[in-house]
């Protein structure tokens, strides 16, 4: 049975919850609200399907070696066609590969079994990198609004689609969705661990046994966890991840907007982590009490300074450019340098990564859909989790701690201090000044 000995040996995906059947494990959320498979012994059988089934742990202990070739590698891209640095056992899968892909796709099978593969990983990895924007799209997106057209397509095509919404309680929780309408609340980022629970994760795996084709959108780790619970079935499904800085605390989130309800004396009725209305460099959450709109920062200033990150963020093995997922969605930062002319209006841009023949036919046109796309070396428009995780920061725990025992605004109101505190002594010790 599953048993963690550290908290960062578990990412939340809820595999191992799904896959016993004997309902033995329950996903519980810890005092920041990120869940964690809890065993009832007296339901256990001890047939060893959960841990069978989880590959984070797994992931985190081979990441370092894979990640060292990586680093090295040059950013392939659709123009070059140099194949990826690594090659995966070919898993067949639904989705035809186009000519070229198919000529390029490497058949060589990782030699020995790596513990990866008990994830029916995509059948190869040869990373194709656009610039890709949706003009019409854009102003209700993230970034070039090309996780909406992916779904949009999906639904369009008679797949289920599956995403992370906010729902009316402003807990973000994955939802199958079947039509155009449904995808609505599935658009822009939201920075918050969403919730999956073992529902979901069933859920996908009913939909492929029911011969349906499935989308499933998430973290790389949410994709994992559901591509390993249907690995049998995975010719039905399409994995679209997003490039990923980390996860925040639910609790955190809830406990943020219920301060900020108090010091406003309203109800929320709208958030959005980010308004695409204020331009896509800026990074601020945006609360609507009615027709006030008031334009925040601190809660995003807590997720950039890595307070409150789930623990497995810090040792993410999916912080890398070889993708667990058929497709990749992540915002083109540095495409103003890369491509100059193409995405200089501050609206957003997105950056596609297509790592599996699947992938790229899949995404190969949207038809209906006004597009603009380029191909773009990746490494140009690099960024740092696609390379490392997200590093964890000295304040985190001060601010775990101090948000258990005493509740949200002490540990924010602490930290910032705190951050104060550290800034000016390395102004200090910068010029010289004993303080
Ligand atoms: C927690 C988090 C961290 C991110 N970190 C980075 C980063 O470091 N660099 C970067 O370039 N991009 C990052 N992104 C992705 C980025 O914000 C955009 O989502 C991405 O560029 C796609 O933008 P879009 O306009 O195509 O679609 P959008 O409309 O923004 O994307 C919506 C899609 O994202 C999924 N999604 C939204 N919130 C969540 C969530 N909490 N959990 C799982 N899936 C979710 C939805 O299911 C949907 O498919 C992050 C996203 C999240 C949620
Ligand atoms: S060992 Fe088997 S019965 Fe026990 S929790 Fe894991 S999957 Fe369930
Ligand atoms: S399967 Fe997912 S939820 Fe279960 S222990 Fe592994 S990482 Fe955690
Ligand atoms: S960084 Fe993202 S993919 Fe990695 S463990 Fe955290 S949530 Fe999962």
């Amino acid at each position: 049975m599953i048993r963690l000995a550290d908290r960062k040996d578990c990412c939340g995906c809820g595999a191992c919850a799904a896959v016993c059947p004997h309902d033995a494990i329950a996903m519980v959320p810890d005092g920041m609200g990120f869940r964690y498979p809890r065993v009832d012994m007296d339901r256990c059988v001890d047939c060893h399907l959960c841990e069978d089934t989880c590959s984070f742990a797994d992931s985190a202990a081979e990441a370092s070696g894979c990640k060292t070739a990586l680093r090295c590698a040059p950013g392939p891209s659709r123009t070059s066609g140099s194949p990826h640095p690594l090659t995966w056992p070919r898993v067949a899968t639904g989705f035809a590969p186009t000519a070229s892909s198919a000529a390029s796709a490497s058949d060589t099978p990782v030699s020995g079994e790596s513990a990866n593969s008990r994830y029916a990983r995509p059948d190869r990895a040869s990373v194709i990198a656009e610039a890709i924007r949706f003009p019409e799209l854009m102003d209700r997106s993230q970034s070039g609004g090309l996780a909406f057209a992916l779904m949009r397509k999906a639904v369009r095509s008679g797949m289920v689609v599956y995403g992370a919404a906010i729902d009316d309680d402003f807990v973000v929780r994955h939802r199958r969705v079947e039509t155009e309408e449904g995808l609505e609340p599935l658009r822009l980022s939201k920075y918050v661990q969403s919730e999956c629970g073992q529902s979901i994760p069933r859920m996908v795996l009913a939909d492929l046994k029911a011969g349906r084709r499935v989308l499933f959108t998430g973290t790389p780790c949410q994709c994992v966890g559901v591509g390993s619970l249907c690995r049998k079935y995975r010719e039905g499904l399409l994995l679209a991840d997003i490039l990923c800085h980390g996860v925040p605390a639910p609790f955190v989130w809830r406990d943020y907007l219920a301060e900020q309800e108090r010091r406003h004396g309203k109800k929320l009725t709208r958030v959005l982590f980010r308004d695409p209305s204020l331009g896509w460099h800026e990074h601020k959450e945006v609360l609507f009490f009615g027709d006030e709109r008031v334009v925040g920062g601190e809660y995003t200033d807590l997720f950039y300074r890595h307070l409150m990150l789930r623990p497995s963020c810090t040792v993410c093995p999916y912080a890398s450019v070889a993708r667990v997922s058929d497709l990749t969605m992540a915002d083109c930062w540095g495409v103003e340098k890369a491509l100059p002319g193409f995405a200089d209006d501050n609206r957003g841009c997105s950056l596609l990564l297509c790592n599996t023949p699947a992938g790229e036919a899949f995404s190969a046109d949207f038809p209906g859909e006004t597009v603009e796309r380029r191909a773009v070396a990746l490494e140009k428009v690099m960024q740092a989790n696609f390379l490392a995780p997200s590093t964890p920061k000295d304040g985190a725990d001060l601010f775990e701690n101090t948000y258990i025992r005493r509740g949200y605004s002490v540990a924010e109101r602490r930290c910032r201090r705190n951050a104060i505190r550290i800034r000016v002594r390395r102004w200090a010790r910068k010029a010289g000044i004993k303080l």
